[in-house]
């Protein structure tokens, strides 16, 4: 399938997930730092929003390592990506774990347009800081969620130690994911997030933390730590 050309996604950061996607379910490749946040994540998402029974929309699901998650818990979950690669790896990992979610490649904008206020609950993780305009992909997320629905967004925040953790570290020295990964410029502080939740009539509910010890190479949700990776939790406004 021809990629869509709309002008909010990057051609080259989908062809690098492309390339990565066979490796996707390898909790020792470069998709192992997701593997490892993702019971933090998922438990986040659940605490804040119950998944049982409700109706999920994520955007930018990749092989569908939250997407799988969240409908272990009961959620009715529909994954949406623009690589091909990635989805492919999510709909077979999907027959394989008997999991099921609805996978479909369309851009965020035009699902939008599409099934407005369709969904109880949107998540958008580890992706905001892939593209061209992230206040679009907010704003659609926005219009796909119920009023009163809640949305769920992580990123990775932009000052000299999320350079040192995410890129110095995390790409050159621990070599966790490959260089090139991420592009630093792209980074989004919680304040700039923040301006684009309220313009899109979304309240915040919780800001927290995804902490990473080299030491341990553990990860875990902390609060008073927004420095590097973190987790936002919204409310589409009820009016
Ligand atoms: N959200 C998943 C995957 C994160 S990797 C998780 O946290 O486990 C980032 C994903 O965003 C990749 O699958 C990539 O294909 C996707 N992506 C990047 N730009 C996109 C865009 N403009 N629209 C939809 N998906 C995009």
């Amino acid at each position: 399938m021809t990629q869509k050309q709309t002008p909010n996604i990057d051609p080259a950061e989908i062809a690098k997930f492309e390339e990565l996607a066979s490796r996707w379910w390898d909790k020792e490749s470069e998709f192992k730092p997701l593997h490892d946040i993702n019971p933090l994540r998922v438990g986040f998402v659940d605490r804040l929003a119950p998944l049982a029974g409700k109706k999920v929309l994520d955007v930018g699901c990749g092989g569908g390592i939250l997407s799988e998650a969240m409908a272990k818990r009961g959620a009715d979950v529909t994954g949406i990506d623009m690589g091909e690669a990635p989805l492919k790896v999510a709909k077979l990992h999907g027959l394989e774990s008997g999991v099921s979610v609805r996978y479909r490649q369309i851009p965020v904008e035009e699902l939008a347009d599409e099934m407005p206020g369709a969904f109880d609950i949107v998540t958008c993780m580890e992706m905001l800081e892939h593209v061209p305009d992230p206040a679009s992909i907010i704003s659609a997320c926005a219009r796909l969620v119920r009023p009163g629905g809640q949305l769920f967004f992580s990123t990775l925040n932009r000052n000299p130690k999320s350079y040192l953790f995410a890129i110095l570290a995390a790409e050159r020295v621990l070599k966790l994911v490959p260089q090139g990964t991420h592009d630093f410029q792209k980074f989004i502080r919680p304040a700039e997030l923040a301006r684009w939740l309220r313009q899109s009539g979304l309240r915040i509910d919780e800001m927290t933390g995804l902490v990473y010890n080299p030491l341990t190479r553990q990860y875990r949700l902390d609060a008073n730590d927004v420095s590097v990776n973190y987790l936002v939790a919204t409310t589409r406004e009820a009016h």
